[in-house]
């Protein structure tokens, strides 16, 4: 039995999320697929080569900031992640030039992970939400990449085994349900050190290959535990 679910619908949750975007709606299309010319401000947005080629240009700082927010990880057995995402800012973007908040339409958000005690019933906090719900509550609508410095593991479900750590299972889900993602953001795994292996895929590319995603759709499909049933 599986239970199919399906990314948000982008724009009406964005809608909600960034009331005071100029009156202008930040939709998957314009955001990703081309540059948009306001027809009344003649603002246009950056294409999706453009926040990937931005950050290209600064992966050198972004893996420093992942690496750093690793030092802060709890662990009970010093295991220790760290997470930084690049994120944009729509209506950042869309400010005057000279405002103060223009500068910051691109900017860094980290996070580490909690794991205070041993066992599988322990509570467990990931870097990732700590990260992307830091830069969604700071009206931060698109995220361009996420990395993680870590030790590799293999996954404890989907058995995947990588070179660098993916976001666990519980993260890639609750990921798949925030707008802030997109099914192009770069997920970049990198170890605690320089010189690892790195990897590179994008989001939906990660859900593939840990059997999240039905070929040709956005639909996920995830075995259904006892947890999973519905209440
Ligand atoms: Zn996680």
């Amino acid at each position: 039995m599986t239970q199919e679910v399906r990314f948000c619908t982008l724009r009406a949750v964005r809608g909600v999320r960034v009331p005071d975007f100029g009156g202008k709606d930040l939709g998957e299309d314009e955001m990703s697929e081309a540059a948009v010319a306001d027809a009344g401000s003649g603002l246009v947005f950056p294409r999706r080569e453009e926040h990937i080629a931005r950050w290209r240009a600064v992966k050198s700082e972004f893996k420093r900031r992942g690496r750093e927010a690793r030092e802060d990880g709890i662990s009970h057995r010093k295991y220790q992640v760290g997470i930084v995402v690049y994120a944009f800012s729509g209506w950042r973007w869309s400010l005057p030039e000279g405002h103060p908040e223009k500068e910051k339409a691109y900017k860094y958000w980290t996070g580490f992970n909690v794991k205070p005690l041993p066992g599988p019933t322990a509570p467990k906090a990931c870097g990732e939400p700590m990260a992307v719900g830091s830069a969604i509550r700071a009206r931060y609508d698109l995220a361009v990449a996420l990395g993680i410095a870590a030790e590799p593991q293999i996954d404890d479900v989907s058995q995947v085994e990588s070179k660098t750590l993916p976001p666990c299972h519980g993260c890639r889900t609750i990921l798949r349900h925030l707008p802030i993602m997109r099914p192009w953001t770069i997920i970049f795994g990198m170890t605690p050190e320089e010189g690892g292996p790195e990897e590179e895929m994008t989001f939906e590319e990660l859900l593939k290959v840990h059997n999240h995603i039905e070929l040709g759709t956005l639909a996920v499909s995830v075995p259904a535990t006892d947890d999973e049933q519905p209440k």
